[in-house]
């Protein structure tokens, strides 16, 4: 069974390359894209802030669908994913403050790499000079930006209080990127529910909607593969002696039973 220890040392010479190379190609065609709405003039209008919103929510929909992705299925011996991707959301269960002490690299490589998706569609769609094209590729545009930032918006949510630039704090505070508060609700085992680590609004809808069991259900139905099968498993033999978690306060707001149960039986004690 994979130790914390393990999960960090799976972090290889090549992995970063990758990384760098994926950080220079995301930066590159958000660039490329930004420009393309200026020199077509997009960059106004009533949509502005429609596009801004559409982008956020997409990215924070995007950012809990790879989470979920990730966290639930295959294992760290699953072929390329395995080690580039699954390795590092096992390891953020079993020592959520790992993170905080990766560099910039480890930090935003696959987001920035990711957010070319986003990009790419956008660069399609923005020389067509028509209103959909420029809904769509400003829509893109703002969801490549915060999928980028994702990473290191989490990374955010996991600092302690002295290590955390005062504007980050307020913006948390005010509920336009995720804090602690809300993001705690994930860090309860088994992880399995608000997945989404951008800004969190997305979460609410899909926890109503029982959206990624759903899925789950779909996806066991037709492989007969069991969700998180090596995340309990390591969770479970990770958990050891009970610990306080500072950088992680109590979620705002009401708890259901269960995750109230498993909170209090990880013992995740208030922030500060
Ligand atoms: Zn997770
Ligand atoms: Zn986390």
């Amino acid at each position: 069974m994979s130790k914390p220890r393990d999960f960090a040392s799976g972090y290889a010479r090549s992995h970063q390359i990758y990384e760098v190379v994926g950080i220079m190609l995301g930066a590159a065609c958000m660039a490329r894209l930004g420009y393309g709405l200026v020199s077509t003039g997009l960059v106004s209008g009533w949509w502005m802030p429609l596009t801004v919103f559409v982008g956020l929510m997409g990215a924070d929909f995007m950012s809990g669908l790879v989470h979920w992705l990730f966290d639930t299925w295959g294992s760290t011996s699953t072929p390329i994913v395995g080690q580039l991707a699954i390795r590092t959301f096992r390891e953020h269960h079993v020592d959520a403050r790992t993170m905080t002490k990766h560099g910039f690299v480890e930090t935003n490589g696959h987001n920035i790499t990711l957010s070319m998706v986003p990009s790419t569609i956008g660069l399609l769609a923005v020389h067509h000079g028509t209103l959909l094209s420029a809904l769509v590729s400003m829509s893109c545009f703002f969801m490549a930006l915060c999928v980028a930032m994702t990473s290191q918006i989490h990374k955010w949510a996991h600092l302690p209080e002295e290590q955390m630039p005062r504007v980050i704090r307020k913006l948390q505070d005010a509920g336009l990127i995720i804090g602690a508060r809300h993001h705690n609700r994930h860090h309860v085992r088994p992880h399995d529910s608000y997945y989404c680590i951008t800004v969190g609004w997305m979460n609410g809808p899909l926890e109503f909607v029982r959206f990624f069991r759903v899925l789950e259900r779909v996806i066991t139905a037709i492989t007969g593969v069991e969700p998180r099968e090596e995340d309990a498993a390591a969770t479970a033999e990770a958990a050891g002696p009970l610990q306080p978690e500072r950088h992680c306060a109590p979620p705002a707001g009401p708890l259901s039973p269960e995750v109230a149960a498993a909170a209090s039986a990880e013992r995740i004690a208030p922030a500060g």
